[in-house]
């Protein structure tokens, strides 16, 4: 089995860091000063749950009976109140201020063609869409590779953006629209053809299937479940381990896909003893979000090994595997010994609960 790592550190293209905290942005001026900073409190529910992560956040009725409702459609459409999202690939207009960012949306009359999205509307009725444009629409150039993004604030002024980049600085209704936008079009990209005859299929429900010409068969867009695990142990150390395929020194906690038949919990205890042998027991959830990078939906956890167990790390997908004391962690992220995972991502956020306070990362 050599699936990929779902991770939020593929090395598939990937944008520059975004700094933390979704509300209220702004860019970390170095270690201990990460944005995702004051978590007491506010960063979890009474569960324990993680709240507010960056692409889990949403605003929109997604409006779902209006999908096939192709007369309420056509005049959302013609509604030049409406507002259109343009997608070149995973990237769309991104307006960049001092205190964050905003999407930039058009009135249906200026989007170009393409394959149309219903996103939803809000709560003063006005309609979102969104059009996968044609590549290079907006003089979107390829997005960086991990590792390779400006660790500075960006630039003021307008721009194509990834996800990546924006996801922690857009407020909830534009991270919510981009990231279903996002999750739609790398579907309809790389899903053109039934399956069972190779038709060319059509989109239906305001962008959100798609229909076989030929047989008449429906299908619906994929998302891929995948855990995501901060692994302690009777110490409360955290385990942190390093992928073969992420930039040097980029660590973050386990993760890998849910096979098909399989249990989530399943999937827990298998990865973590595939990638580095040990047995973990009391797991419980700490939270989801989409990472649509292509398709994955991150179920984040925490586990416990128990005892004094040897770590044997796979070798094949993770090269290296260790335990962290809080003051480990601090000290190894201060000299960048280690690097952390982007504050859009859900690994960032597990690992700030487990340590207490805000923690820096970057790509
Ligand atoms: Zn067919």
């Amino acid at each position: 089995m050599n699936r990929a790592s779902p991770g939020e550190h593929s090395a598939t293209p990937g944008d520059a860091p975004g700094p933390p905290r979704p509300g209220t942005p702004r860019w970390p001026k170095g270690p201990g000063d990460s944005v995702t900073g004051a978590l007491a409190g506010e960063a979890e529910n009474a569960e324990g749950v993680l709240t507010g992560l960056a692409l889990a956040r949403s605003s929109l009725d997604r409006a779902t009976v209006r999908r096939d409702d192709e007369e309420w459609l056509a005049a959302a459409w013609a509604d030049e109140g409406t507002r259109v999202l343009v997608l070149d690939g995973a990237q769309a207009l991104v307006s960049f201020g001092a205190d964050g960012a905003g999407l930039v949306l058009v009135p249906p009359g200026r989007a170009p063609e393409g394959v149309r999205f219903l996103l939803g509307v809000d709560e003063a009725g006005v309609v979102y869409f969104a059009v996968a444009g044609p590549r290079g629409g907006l003089k979107a150039g390829p997005l960086p590779g991990p590792g390779t993004g400006p660790e500075q604030p960006p630039a003021p002024g307008v721009r194509p953006a990834g996800l990546r980049e924006v996801g922690v600085l857009l407020g909830d209704r534009d991270a919510g629209m981009f990231t279903e936008a996002v999750a739609l079009a790398n579907w309809h990209a790389t899903h053109t053809h039934c399956p069972r005859d190779g038709t060319p299929t059509e989109p239906i429900s305001a962008g959100h299937a798609r229909r076989c010409p030929a047989d008449g068969s429906e299908h619906f867009p994929r998302v891929d479940p995948a855990v995501i695990m901060l692994v302690t142990d009777d110490d409360d150390r955290c385990l942190l381990a390093h992928n073969r395929s992420w930039p040097p020194r980029r660590v973050s906690i386990l993760a890998g896909f849910v096979e098909p038949g399989e249990s989530v919990e399943h999937a827990l205890i298998r990865e973590v003893r595939e990638e580095t042998g040990l047995a973990v027991t009391a797991l419980h959830y700490v939270g989801s979000q989409p990472w649509p990078m292509p398709r994955s939906l991150m179920l984040g956890f925490r586990a416990h090994a128990p005892g004094t167990q040897e770590i044997t790390v796979d070798g094949e997908e993770i090269a290296e595997a260790r335990w962290f004391t809080r003051d480990q962690l601090r000290a190894a992220v201060l000299t960048k010994e280690v690097l952390l995972p982007p504050p859009v991502s859900i690994a960032h956020r597990i690992i700030e609960s487990w340590y207490g306070a805000a923690l820096p990362g970057s790509w």
